[in-house]
């Protein structure tokens, strides 16, 4: 059960080889297979686990390369700016020899900043939700109806933090046809309603 046999793209596996990761963690062991087969997970998992690549590394496998025309492909909704710029880090990193176009949408940045980037037709979409409701609201034309991978990451953090109706939004704005992700520490009941009404027959992943 090592990276190797994912059937990962060799861009995706140099990634993490040039990361320095040599055998996946266990919450990385459990997620990634299911992942990859492309259904909807719920996962348990606390930061230090190893969470932010085992939902990475499928996404870059999965998006592979830039699209021109593919639209946002990828959203990733973290709680918090500072996880957000960790998160966009973390995919530099082990995208690194991929050409996928990355946009952070998050607050505390200058919003002309973000809509140049949004001009460069990024594949995947780091953002808080406040923020992402922002460009949504701001710009016509911003659509993530082609959006066919979504994380909830820290989902736990991002209820706790008062984002549940931006979250609900959100959902509203995604097409049907997606696989989406929620990783978090806990379960509360709200947000076990909320994957509920957004994720598909979730797969629920415990250590
Ligand atoms: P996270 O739980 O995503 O915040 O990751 C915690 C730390 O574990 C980060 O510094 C990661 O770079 C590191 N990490 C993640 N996966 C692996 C792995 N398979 N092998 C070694 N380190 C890892």
């Amino acid at each position: 059960g090592g990276f190797e046999s994912l059937g990962l793209n060799p861009n995706v596996f140099r990634g993490i080889r040039r990361k320095g990761y040599k055998v996946p963690t266990p919450i990385q062991r459990k997620t990634m297979p299911l992942i990859l087969s492309g259904i909807d997970v719920v996962a348990m998992a606390r930061t230090g686990s190893g969470k932010t690549a085992a939902f990475l590394v499928p996404m870059l496998h999965r998006l592979n390369q830039h699209l021109p025309q593919g639209g946002v492909r990828a959203l990733i909704l973290s709680p918090t700016r500072d996880l957000a710029l960790q998160t966009l880090k973390f995919t530099q990193e082990l995208g690194h020899f991929t050409d996928l176009r990355i946009s952070l949408l998050v607050g505390g940045d200058s919003m002309e900043s973000q809509f140049e980037e949004l001009a460069q037709s990024p594949d995947i979409i780091i953002a808080t939700p406040g923020r992402l409701m922002h460009h949504l609201s701001e710009v016509d034309d911003m659509s993530l109806r082609k959006v066919e991978y979504v994380v909830f990451d820290e989902a736990d953090c991002l209820f706790g933090m008062g984002f549940a109706e931006q979250l609900h939004q959100i959902l509203a704005q995604l097409g049907d046809n997606r696989q989406t992700l929620l990783f978090s520490a806990t379960l509360p009941s709200a947000l076990a309603e909320f994957a509920k009404a957004g994720l598909r027959d979730p797969r629920l992943v415990r250590l």
